[in-house]
């Protein structure tokens, strides 16, 4: 029998969650955001479920082949556009629209043979100061590449740097706005956070908005929201199971380091699932998991290929019964992945994304 680790794509989740971007902007097409191969999930697992989206947003090339090779004929936006020249070569034929953030990607552009112009993302820095143009210089930009042969439209974009939080997106709004209100083109502004916490000041002024974590069925603000609150459906679960069991008495320690000690009898079950299997090691004692279906505790630390369970809440459990890391239990029962997230002091994110290679998958 394999190593009992598994991890399973859920689609009628992801539909589902596609469904949520949908009706947070009802009047905007929908990117659906599949970097970093579908936030773990698998590009190839995840493009039935999200084909109606209106195009997928992501930054590596080969990814966008995939896409294309899945036969996607629609759009296609890089979201990090090009990094060297010859890139061009390859949004020229396979179609992908790309962001401009930068003075030398309008000049790889200006150097650029192609027959058909491109369409073009051009990305204000609104505050995050990671990529774009600063409000200042970003009409100097839109100048340049409209003048350009090798573009064909221009559309506007930003990414907020606090949609998640109390700081909130109004002075980021404000500053696109005040340098794009005259600008002809299609805008896209929203994240995931943007979408839904704030998508009734940005009702109509978003024509494209790009939804990545809510499509996986992550809060993206939480723990002030739940993915129950936003109605979302988990689209991974990572499941083992039970391999070994041992019964403690007071004062015996747990795993590496001993950083665990029983303050009484108890039993604990010792789960298939380690940090090699992309499980974060910054979990320890606290962590949340289902066992059976039941919301108990790891104890002690994760090592490479196992961890460990406080099985005090579950006292059927034995070899074999199944343990939800993150995800929906065989019960029905849910492991919301940001609570696992929030014990290993991260975000949902960086959970789906680590899921080790040697993990198996399957779509359900
Ligand atoms: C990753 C990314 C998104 C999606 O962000 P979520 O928080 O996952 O919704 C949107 N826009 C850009 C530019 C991104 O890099």
């Amino acid at each position: 029998m394999p190593r009992p680790i598994l991890a399973t794509v859920h689609t009628a989740a992801l539909a589902h969650n596609l469904a949520r971007a949908r009706a947070a902007a009802p009047d905007a097409r929908i990117w659906a955001v599949v970097k970093a191969n579908a936030y773990g999930h698998g590009i190839e697992r995840v493009f039935d479920p999200l084909r109606s989206a209106d195009g997928f947003a992501l930054l590596d090339f080969a990814e966008a082949q995939r896409l294309r090779a899945l036969d996607w004929r629609g759009p296609i936006l890089l979201l990090e556009g090009c990094f060297e020249a010859r890139d061009l070569e390859l949004c020229s034929r396979l179609g992908l629209w790309h962001t401009i953030h930068c003075n030398e990607q309008i000049d790889m552009l200006a150097a650029h043979k192609t027959q058909l112009p491109h369409r073009v993302f051009l990305k204000m820095n609104s505050g995050m100061n990671r990529l774009g143009f600063t409000p200042e210089r970003y009409r100097a930009a839109w100048t340049r590449l409209n003048a350009l042969p090798q573009v064909d439209e221009i559309s506007l974009m930003t990414h907020f740097s606090d949609a998640d939080g109390p700081k909130g997106i109004a002075a980021a709004l404000k500053a696109f706005d005040a340098v794009t209100h005259d600008l002809p083109g299609e805008r896209t502004l929203s994240n995931s956070a943007a979408s839904l916490r704030h998508g009734s000041v940005l009702a109509g002024r978003s024509d494209w908005i790009r939804p990545g974590i809510l499509v996986y069925g992550s809060a993206p603000d939480f723990p002030e929201h739940s993915a129950v609150h936003w109605d979302l459906q988990p689209t991974m679960t990572l499941s083992s199971r039970i391999i070994g069991l041992q019964e403690l008495k007071a004062g015996d320690t747990v795993g590496y380091g001993s950083s665990f000690t029983a303050d009484g009898p108890m039993r604990i079950g010792i789960v298939a699932c380690g940090y090699g299997d992309g499980y974060p090691r910054h979990c320890s004692t606290g962590t949340p998991m289902l066992v059976g279906g039941v919301r108990t505790r790891m104890v002690g630390r994760v090592s490479m290929d196992m961890l460990t369970v406080d099985l005090t809440p579950v006292p059927t459990a034995g070899i074999g019964t199944e343990v939800t890391l993150w995800g929906k239990a065989s019960s029905g029962a849910l492991m919301p992945i940001d609570e696992v997230a929030q014990a290993g002091g991260t975000v949902g994110y960086e959970l789906m994304c680590a899921v080790a290679q040697r993990v198996p998958f399957q779509v359900e």
